[in-house]
């Protein structure tokens, strides 16, 4: 039995024109000879009635005083009323199916409530009904935890529900539907001529995604790389393949990663920098302020440092917090709110020179000014301020030409490469 695991995301199952569409791929792949299990998220965004940050605001949101047990108990109902809703639609159609709970699908948790992790997966009840040739219906972001808590899998958790029952399931793609037609080369709200990337790696994806692309869940990606089950990101209202994405073994068997230099920008709003400076050289300068962050919890990003000086940013929520440490700690400080971490993402730049002087040039050509840059083999980041974000990202995706179209080309032996033209 080949199985096909299908995720459609908040907006996809919102209102019923859109799930017309979501039926319409369960039945395709039906008819294609798949079993099908089909994880959904909440309908819909803030403001709708069913979607999760609508619920949580029943409580009093963010502020809530409900204990989070009983908040992941609340939160869960999203997912099971949004897979009501499409359980009834699919019957209309006569397609037959059956709703599992994340538990009841065997997605086993720790007892973490509200960010919980996977810890076992035992899809007897999900292999059952897919034998009875039921399409399983599991609502996303929720798991049973070993000692039966309901638990909720945290932020963009119904894409790690689905990878993990791909995985459980062995199966043969998982294909997570929304409402852009793959992962672009850069986000489409800022960069309109932005494209589909038509093949990535999971390292590639995973960095992509903790680097602010929030198309996939880095988590979902990690778990499917586990045991190579290949994940395609796909447009709901797109008939094409969308990004597939694979081991980089698998990529290389048909096209050579290295004659892609860049595969996408991706970026990160609204973050502090902040720069410490000494008039001595002082060696432990670094180590004390990284030590006063580390122990007040406020995670720090993109470091420099030098004897007499250390650059970083924070997040603008623990800024304050950082603001009032480095007073305490009588240091010389320099806070600029309001910044953009902008990374340049792409395997192929692995030993290639250039490119941190092709994106300095973009830039300045642009007339936007640098705070801070840093590279490694796959990626180089840069910092600048928000107000420049747009023009920035237009630049660079304009100066390594991501807008062109990756064209099919046969090549001798019948090897399809991809290749900009
Ligand atoms: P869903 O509700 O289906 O899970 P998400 O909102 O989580 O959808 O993810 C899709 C959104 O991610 C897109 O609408 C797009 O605005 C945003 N996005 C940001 N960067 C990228 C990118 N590089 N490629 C694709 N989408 C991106
Ligand atoms: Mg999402």
């Amino acid at each position: 039995m080949d199985v096909i695991v299908q995720k459609f995301g908040g907006t996809s199952v919102s209102e019923k024109e859109r799930r017309r569409r979501v039926i319409e791929h369960i039945r395709r792949e039906r008819e294609s000879g798949f079993a099908l299990v089909v994880v959904v998220s909440a309908m819909g965004r803030f403001g709708d009635p069913y979607a999760t940050d609508t619920l949580l605001s029943l409580v009093g949101g963010d502020r809530s005083n409900l204990p989070p047990r009983e908040k992941d108990l609340l939160l869960s109902t999203g997912e099971i009323i949004s897979a009501a809703v499409l359980a009834e639609e699919l019957w209309e159609e006569d397609i037959p199916n059956t709703i599992l709970t994340g538990g009841q699908a065997g997605i086993i948790t720790n007892d973490r409530p509200n960010n919980a992790h996977i810890v076992a997966l035992k899809p007897d009840r999900v292999k059952e009904a897919l034998v009875l040739g039921h399409v399983v219906i599991v609502p996303g972001f929720q798991g049973m935890s070993q000692s039966g808590q309901i638990t909720t899998l945290g932020r963009g958790g119904s894409d790690t529900s689905a990878a993990a029952l791909g995985v459980a399931l062995d199966a043969k793609y998982v294909d997570i539907y929304t409402d852009v037609n793959g992962v672009m080369t850069a986000d489409p709200r800022f960069v309109e001529e932005a494209r589909p990337i038509r093949e990535m790696t999971y390292t590639e994806v995973a960095n992509y995604a903790y680097l602010g692309a929030k198309v996939i869940h880095p988590r979902a990606v990690e778990l499917a790389m586990q045991k190579n089950i290949p994940l395609r990101i796909r447009g709901l209202f797109d008939d094409g393949i969308g990004t597939v994405i694979l081991p980089l073994s698998e990529i290389n068997k048909h096209r050579g990663l290295r004659e892609r230099l860049i595969t996408g920008i991706t970026h990160v709003a609204d973050v502090t920098q902040i720069v410490v400076e000494s008039d001595t050289v002082d060696y432990k300068l670094h180590l004390n302020v990284f030590k006063a962050m580390a122990d007040h919890g406020i995670s720090v990003d993109f470091i420099n440092t030098s004897p007499s000086h250390v650059a970083y940013t924070v997040s603008r929520r623990d800024t304050e917090r950082a603001e009032i440490l480095l007073k305490q700690m009588e240091l010389t400080y320099k806070l600029t709110p309001g910044c953009a971490k902008i990374s340049v993402v792409g395997a192929g730049m692995t030993g290639r020179p250039g490119v941190m002087s092709t994106i300095v040039e973009a830039l300045v050509e642009a007339g936007i000014p640098i705070l801070q840059a840093a590279d490694s083999h796959t990626t180089i980041w840069v910092l600048t301020e928000n107000m420049y974000l747009k023009q920035a990202l237009l630049a660079l995706h304009r100066k390594f030409a991501l807008a062109m179209e990756e064209t099919e080309v046969e090549e001798d032996g019948g090897i399809v490469h991809f290749i900009s033209s």
